[in-house]
Parts: structure tokens; C-alpha cells; sequence
């Protein structure tokens, strides 16, 4: 928290980024609609390509982190269900899932900004939203 491991002769040059290759979604709750430090955030990506999931979770955690096991488990639901080929509509279920374990990675703690409990809960319903929108984007990109 509020370190980083930067070594004392070392400075960063360069951020690579591969462009995308799917939709891909970012949620943030705050106190207000504008300009405001983040509550809890989560962001999501699409790979089609390689059949794979991104996900990123902000101020739920002591350090920014991926919910591995949700996208894994998204990836894998898709790929079984034929999905990422028939573009078919996203199962409630399967997105309901993929919010819950998101929420499953997260170890916030209650501070000035909101509390464990709001940001668990906020974290699953941030996934199921953001999981929906990507995959409509998706299937209108078909
Ligand atoms: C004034 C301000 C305005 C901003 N406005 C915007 C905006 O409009 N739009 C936007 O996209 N971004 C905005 N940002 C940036 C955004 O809020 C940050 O990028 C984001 O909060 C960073 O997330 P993080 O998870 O890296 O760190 P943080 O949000 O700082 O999260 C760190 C978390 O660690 C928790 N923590 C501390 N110790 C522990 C522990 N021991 N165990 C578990 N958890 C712990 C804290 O409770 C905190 O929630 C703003 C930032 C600031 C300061």
C-alpha cells in the first residue's frame, strides 16, 4: 500500500500495451458523478482471440489485483457453451456467477472512503454490469 518496487536505479522507460482484440469494460463508484477517488472500481476485458479473460480490481485490496479464478471460470464457461462462436445472449446465471467471484478475490477494509461490506457487494454487482456490457458489445461487433 502506497509503495511500489521500483529499485533506487531503476526507472520505468515504457508501457506497452497490445491493442485490444475484444470489448472491454471499466466501472468505478465514487461519491459523486465527476472527478472522485474511487471506492471500488473493476475493469474487464474481453480476448477473443485467445479465448481468455481480463480482469482488474481498484481499491479493494491492500494493491490492485486480478480476479484469476473469476476470469478463468468465465473463460471456461464460455468456451464449453460454444459462446464465443454463436455470440448467443450471456446466460443471468453465468453473469450473476462471474460478479460473485469477483467478489470472492477482493480483501478491502473498511476506511474513510466506504466499508468492507459495500465494497464486497458493490464489486459482484461492478462484474455482473460490466461482463453484461462487454458481451453485448461483442455480439454487435459480430
Ligand atoms: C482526488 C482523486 C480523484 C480521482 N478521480 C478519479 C476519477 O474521476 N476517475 C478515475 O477513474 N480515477 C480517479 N482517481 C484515481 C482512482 O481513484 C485510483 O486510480 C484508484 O483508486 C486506484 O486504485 P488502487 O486499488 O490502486 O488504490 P486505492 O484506491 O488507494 O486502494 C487501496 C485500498 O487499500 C485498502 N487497504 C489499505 N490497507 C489495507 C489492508 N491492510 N488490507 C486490505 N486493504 C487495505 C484501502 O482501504 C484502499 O481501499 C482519483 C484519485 C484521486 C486521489
Amino acid at each position: 500500500m502506497k509503495r511500489n518496487a521500483l529499485a533506487p536505479d531503476e526507472l520505468v522507460a515504457a508501457v506497452l500495451v497490445v491493442p485490444p482484440a475484444g470489448p472491454q469494460q471499466f466501472c468505478k463508484i465514487g461519491t459523486r458523478n465527476a472527478m472522485v477517488i474511487a471506492v471500488a472500481a473493476f475493469g474487464l476485458a474481453l480476448h477473443p482471440d485467445r479465448r481468455a479473460v481480463g480482469t482488474g480490481i481498484g481499491s479493494a485490496a491492500p494493491t490492485p489485483r486480478r480476479a484469476g479464478a473469476a476470469a478463468d471460470f468465465l473463460a471456461g464457461e464460455l468456451d464449453a457453451g460454444g459462446l464465443w462462436e454463436s455470440r448467443a445472449a450471456l446466460p443471468e446465471g453465468l453473469a450473476r456467477e462471474f460478479g460473485h467471484r469477483v467478489r470472492d478475490a477482493a480483501a478491502p477494509i473498511d476506511d474513510v472512503r466506504g466499508s468492507a461490506a459495500y465494497r464486497l457487494h458493490s464489486l459482484s454487482v461492478m462484474a455482473r454490469r460490466a461482463v453484461t456490457w462487454a458481451w453485448d458489445d461483442y455480439r454487435r461487433a459480430a
